[in-house]
């Protein structure tokens, strides 16, 4: 049987990483985009290898900048040539602005650039798989089609000073609404995972102060967060899990989304 094939953009390190690790446990062939670390790509392919079910997946690193609609084009293309088939996509690639300041302080081009890839590139990425699906209704169709995006808790709690990241996160939410919306008659499940506060490079600069805010208590769970997290719910979903399920947001925070005395 050909393996079922995935797209995973931003799958060189951290969250991304683990959510290929998991699809490639759970018998899919991979496509990890990067944007620039080609050896932390190609080092995740390889431990993706070290992970697969069968002799026929296959894990193929892809470089594009999402932030440019031709490199994201080119990342759909270059899937489709290399494994003729589309499963599923996750939306994952996301960055913080470079400066964070405070919401008058906002600079137009961080605005730009923070939208471009974590919102325009996951919603025109999402359109060039959902129309392709849409367009060639052939065998390829397993009935277990999935557009997964990765939010984050940032889509519902306000910080001031990244005003841009926040905006982009939950103009997310309302695209995972939109496409379930628009695919549910079709067979494809569109999801949101919204982590909380997660151990990856993004935050690395920041890992003293949450490290005091997490002992005084600010996650319930009172640790924090995973790549492997995330990587285990994207698993329950590719596995059909939540087949009665779509446009939902499930949150991998710990509990820190709820209001608390
Ligand atoms: P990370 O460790 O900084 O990794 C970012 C990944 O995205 C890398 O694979 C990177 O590729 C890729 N990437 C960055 N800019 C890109 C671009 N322009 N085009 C293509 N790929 C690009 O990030 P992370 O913490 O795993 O975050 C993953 C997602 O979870 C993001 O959407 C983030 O907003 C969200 N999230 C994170 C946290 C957290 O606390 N870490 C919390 C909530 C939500 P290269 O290796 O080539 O640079």
């Amino acid at each position: 049987m050909i393996p079922p094939v995935i797209i995973i953009t931003g799958a060189s390190r951290g969250i991304g990483r683990s959510i290929a690790l998991f699809a490639a446990e759970t018998g899919y062939s991979v496509a990890l985009n990067y944007a620039n670390n080609k050896t932390a790509a190609e080092e995740a392919a390889h431990l993706c290898e070290q992970r697969k079910q069968n002799s026929q997946q296959q894990f193929r690193p892809i470089r594009a900048n999402l932030a440019d609609a031709e490199q994201y084009e080119n990342l759909f293309q270059q899937t489709l040539q290399h494994f003729g088939r589309i499963d599923s996509l996750v939306n994952n690639a996301g960055i913080a602005p470079r400066v964070r300041a405070d919401i008058t302080e906002t600079k137009q081009d961080s605005f730009n650039e923070v939208i471009s890839v974590n919102l325009t590139a996951s919603f025109f990425l999402t359109q060039l798989v959902v129309n392709h699906w849409l367009q060639n209704k052939t065998d390829n169709d397993t009935g277990n089609r999935n557009i997964i995006f990765i939010s984050s808790i940032s889509a519902e709690s306000a910080s001031l000073n990244r005003a841009e990241y926040c905006i982009s996160k939950a103009g997310l939410s309302m695209a995972v609404k939109l496409w379930a919306l628009r695919c549910a008659a079709h067979g494809i499940r569109v999801f949101e995972l919204r982590p909380g506060i997660m151990a990856t490079d993004m935050t690395s600069g920041v890992k003293e102060k949450y490290d005091k805010l997490l002992e005084e208590g600010l996650v319930p769970q009172k640790r924090w967060g995973t790549p492997d997290d995330v990587g285990l719910a994207v698993q329950a979903i590719l596995k059909g899990h939540f087949p009665f399920t779509t446009g939902e947001a499930i949150r991998i925070d710990g509990g820190l989304h709820i209001h608390h005395f």
